[in-house]
Order: structure tokens, then sequence, then C-alpha cells
């Protein structure tokens, strides 16, 4: 399980994320939560203690290896240290100032790299300057919601 900025639940089963799109007789429904492939129709049914019990459809895409989202997703990695994430790029916390938060980009394999996002304290995006000059990394997320780089 997954909690994500909003509160919203999403199930991540077999490397797919599903969200919770209804309420069922015995438990709920789970829509995959691959936005950017409308067609898909895969599903899973969950009872009331979220345990699966019926998986239905077929994605018609690859999972998600990442989260690749163009909000700024607060990340925590399975040490406990806790990144930004935006487009699948990730981030160290520079500074705090009193209204806003200044992060660096993380990627040891992009040492030159000198992008600069500001995000308020709710992280919502205010700025980013320049542009990665590498590959954003790869980062898996472990059953328990963590973050590990791949
Ligand atoms: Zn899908
Ligand atoms: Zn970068």
């Amino acid at each position: 399980m997954i909690r994500s900025r909003r509160g919203q639940m999403l199930m991540l089963f077999q490397s797919y994320t599903y969200y919770k799109r209804s309420r069922t007789r015995q438990g709920w429904r789970w829509d995959c939560s691959t936005h950017n492939s409308k067609d898909c129709r895969a599903k899973i049914y969950t009872n009331e203690e979220n345990d699966i019990t019926e998986i239905t459809g077929n994605h018609t895409h690859e999972p998600p290896k990442f989260h690749i989202t163009s909000k700024v997703q607060p990340i925590q990695l399975t040490n406990g240290r806790m990144l930004l994430m935006l487009n699948g790029y990730t981030f160290w916390c520079a500074r705090k100032l009193k209204d806003r938060q200044r992060w660096v980009c993380s990627s040891s394999s992009g040492r030159k790299c000198r992008v600069v996002i500001y995000v308020t304290n709710q992280y919502q995006l205010l700025h980013i300057s320049n542009e990665h000059l590498h590959e954003p990394p790869i980062y898996v997320q472990t059953e328990q919601g963590f973050y590990v780089k791949a």
C-alpha cells in the first residue's frame, strides 16, 4: 500500500499500481492508476482487509517502473531518507526557507547537473531552473511503499 500525497491509497500489485475506485459488497474495487493508458481496464477486487480476491482484465501497457509524475512527489527511501521526485528525477533538500524550500538534483551520476527546484512547504512546484544532463534514475517501490534505487 502506498499513500499518495493527497492521502489517496494506492495498491501496488505485480508492479502495477491501482487506486481505490469504489466500494463493493465484499470490500473494494481498484482500477489501474496508469492514466496515460486510458484503454486499460485492468482491475482488482479486495476484501475489507485489502487482500486481493479477484483480478480482471489485462493491462494494455508495461508496468510503471517508477512513478513519472509532473507533480512534485515526496518519496521515502528504505534508509529513511526523503527525496522529492519530479518527472522521474529525484532531489535532495538543500535549504528550507520560511515559505519555500530549495531542492537540488540528487543524481550522483550527474554531478554536474545543476537542476534546482523551489517548492512551497506543501510541495507545490514554484520554480525549476536548468535542464538535467542525464537520464532519470530508476527507482522501484517496495511493497511497503518505500523506494530503492534500481
Ligand atoms: Zn493498466
Ligand atoms: Zn539532474
